[in-house]
């Protein structure tokens, strides 16, 4: 019998399997979610060195990771939201859920005439009558160029007086997702999986409540999305196993046929 990791290691070799880098870089300067008063709100990534081949340290460079859970690309655990406060937290999700495939949805044309774009079930159904079902047991990863504003975080929020203007996934799809389609959760570009309008929503923040609520995760702040093909990709989602964690940042790889 064929032995499938090591086919995959030639692949790899080969250059029949490339390996995209689908996340973000994490310093002080990465975009994070802003919440109006009275929410808390999270603090920035940041490294505190502890010694750097000096006298605290002769031999050693070391810093001490201070930051939030969901902060940079990150992982949704299902405990992060109240609907889904009895299920898993970041450590708990199973290793086996960490790994499958991804199809990408691209809207990214629309998003840049509408910062408030929102995706519908008709869009991903007309997404499985070009490509299939949505994988199960895989992600959906919703484009929308929102990754080129990363390194920008006026740009990246796009915060007027009236909040923050980014694309996101209607109230009936985000309910049609979690409920009717046997998928892992969503990955976006964007700060967080719902819509910067989404505050205003019924019931706010659809994608958190129902995905969360269903077990399901979220994937945020995704980078090189564009570099994925609509099917075939296969995603690892790394957050760290941290103990009643409610997300994690998190290493996101994605393996693409060549
Ligand atoms: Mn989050």
């Amino acid at each position: 019998m064929t032995d499938a990791v090591q086919n995959l290691v030639a692949a790899l070799a080969a250059g029949q399997v490339e390996v995209v880098d689908l996340t973000q870089p994490l310093s002080e300067e990465t975009p994070i979610l802003r919440l109006p008063e009275p929410f808390a709100n999270t603090p920035r990534f940041r490294l505190r060195e502890l010694s750097h081949y000096d006298e605290r340290g002769p031999a050693w460079y070391w810093n001490a990771l201070e930051g939030g859970e969901h902060t940079g690309t990150h992982f949704d655990a299902p405990i992060h939201w109240v609907t889904g406060q009895d299920q898993d937290d970041v450590s708990q999700v199973p290793p086996g859920r960490l790994v499958g495939p991804a199809v990408v949805i691209d809207h990214a044309d629309r998003a840049a005439a509408d910062p408030d774009h929102l995706l519908r079930v008709e869009d991903v159904e007309a997404f499985e009558a070009d490509h299939g079902p949505l994988p199960e047991g895989g992600w959906l990863l919703y484009r929308t160029g929102w990754d080129a504003r990363a390194q920008d975080e006026a740009a990246f929020l796009n915060a007027d007086d009236t909040g923050p203007h980014t694309p996101g996934i209607d109230v009936a799809c985000a309910r049609w997702l979690a409920d009717e389609r046997p998928i892992l959760g969503i990955g976006v570009e964007t700060v967080g999986t719902d819509a910067g309008a989404a505050h205003s929503f019924d019931p706010p923040f659809p994608c958190h409540s129902f995905l969360l609520g269903a077990g399901k995760y979220g994937l945020t702040q995704l980078a090189n999305v564009d570099r994925l093909p609509p099917t075939g990709a296969l995603l690892i989602a790394a957050p760290l196993k941290i103990v009643g964690g409610s997300g994690s940042p998190t290493r996101v790889l994605a393996l693409v046929p060549r």
